[in-house]
């Protein structure tokens, strides 16, 4: 067992502050990794904060990983020591049911083990995620960073494993692709990555804020057009006009508004977690154009990493803010009032 820094939330109205944790001794396919940076996810801050219910004090969030090979089990192959990795939202699954061998781990019917406040499926001890210095995760569930990546790009890979994965999952499985025209609702660490992801997909992305001072980013980011949702009759205008949109927003809000600009046959896609529900739809005008609501998980392993291959190859990466790890709490405070262009990252030097 190693003993590694992290920082850790003790209970639900606590802040985060240094604790010390063990990692597990390697297991045959185990790879254990030197933490560089991790990305800070709006999941954090609800477990933290217990908001999601189920948080299991300590709590070590993260996840949103990339750091350096330092230690490989004996039946490790495919990573070497020293390779640049990223783990993101899971770190192990059943691996026999359906939807593991569908390689959509995420929805194992079995429950997927989670980077944090999961439970190992061996020693039923807790999982601990990347706001630490090491991690020790099974090498099904690491992923190669591809080398169209350079060093100065790691930061803005780190958020890639959610914040990416999370958006580019839905675009590809309700098939975005050149003349798609997709909406994205909400301009923050998830929509600022759909914009950029539909885009180099070769879609028509209208971007919906509520801010008329997100119009011209929203714009650079590569939103061919940016409309105000507080204005109905500017939403109005774009009624029946989308193929999909992808909702973001994850506080409680109504979805009829958004749900009468798709076409016939469109689907209003939830990735947004909000803690209460939101209020329900109108039914007619899902009816009438056979209209559909849906909801989307991250993505699988092999789709997260064909997500990196897609953003390498199209240098995207998260646009961030980087900070040391004693300004944690700060940040999410900050988070909460959309303060951050659009990801904070913590350069784990800070905690060595
Ligand atoms: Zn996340
Ligand atoms: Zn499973």
């Amino acid at each position: 067992m190693t003993k590694v820094h992290a920082y850790a939330a003790q209970a639900a109205t606590t802040p985060l502050a240094p604790f010390d944790i063990t990692r597990r001794e390697l297991r045959p396919g185990d790879v254990q990794i030197d933490i560089l940076y991790c990305g800070v996810c709006h999941s954090d801050l609800h477990t933290a904060r217990n908001e999601w219910k189920g948080t299991i004090y300590p709590v070590v969030p993260g996840h949103e990983i990339l750091g350096k090979v330092l230690n490989i089990g004996k039946d490790v192959k495919n990573f070497k020591v020293g390779e640049v990795v990223t783990v993101g939202c899971m770190v192990d699954s059943c691996g026999t049911c359906g939807s593991c061998k569908e390689n959509l781990e995420q929805y194992c019917e079995a429950g997927a083990i989670f980077t944090y406040n999961g439970r190992d499926k061996y020693d039923q001890s807790v999982t601990y995620g990347g706001y630490s210095t090491q991690i020790v995760v099974d090498q099904k569930f690491v992923l190669h960073v591809p080398k169209e990546f350079k060093e100065s790009d790691f930061p803005g890979v780190a958020p890639l494993l959610c914040a990416g994965i999370t958006t580019y999952s839905p675009l590809r499985h309700w098939k975005v692709g050149k003349g798609s025209v997709v909406g994205v609702v909400g301009l923050g660490g998830l929509g600022h990555m759909a914009i950029k992801l539909a885009h180099a997909m070769g879609a028509h992305v209208k971007l919906f804020t509520t801010s008329a001072g997100k119009i011209q980013d929203g714009k650079k980011l590569g939103a061919d057009e940016v409309v105000i949702s507080k204005n109905a009759d500017e939403l109005k205008k774009h009624a029946n006009t989308l193929d999909f949109m992808i909702d973001t927003v994850s506080v409680s809000h109504n979805l009829d508004p958004f749900v009468e600009l798709l076409k016939r046959d469109g689907t209003l896609c939830l990735v947004g977690a909000p803690p209460t529900p939101h209020p329900s739809p109108n039914i007619t005008q899902l009816v009438f154009k056979r209209r559909k609501i849906g909801g989307s998980l991250i993505g699988g392993i092999k789709e997260t990493q064909e997500m990196l291959d897609f953003c390498a190859k199209n240098q995207i990466t998260c646009d961030i803010e980087m900070i040391p790890i004693q300004k944690i709490n700060e940040a999410y405070e900050r988070m909460l009032k959309s303060d951050v262009k659009y990801r904070f990252v913590i350069d784990m030097k800070s905690l060595h």
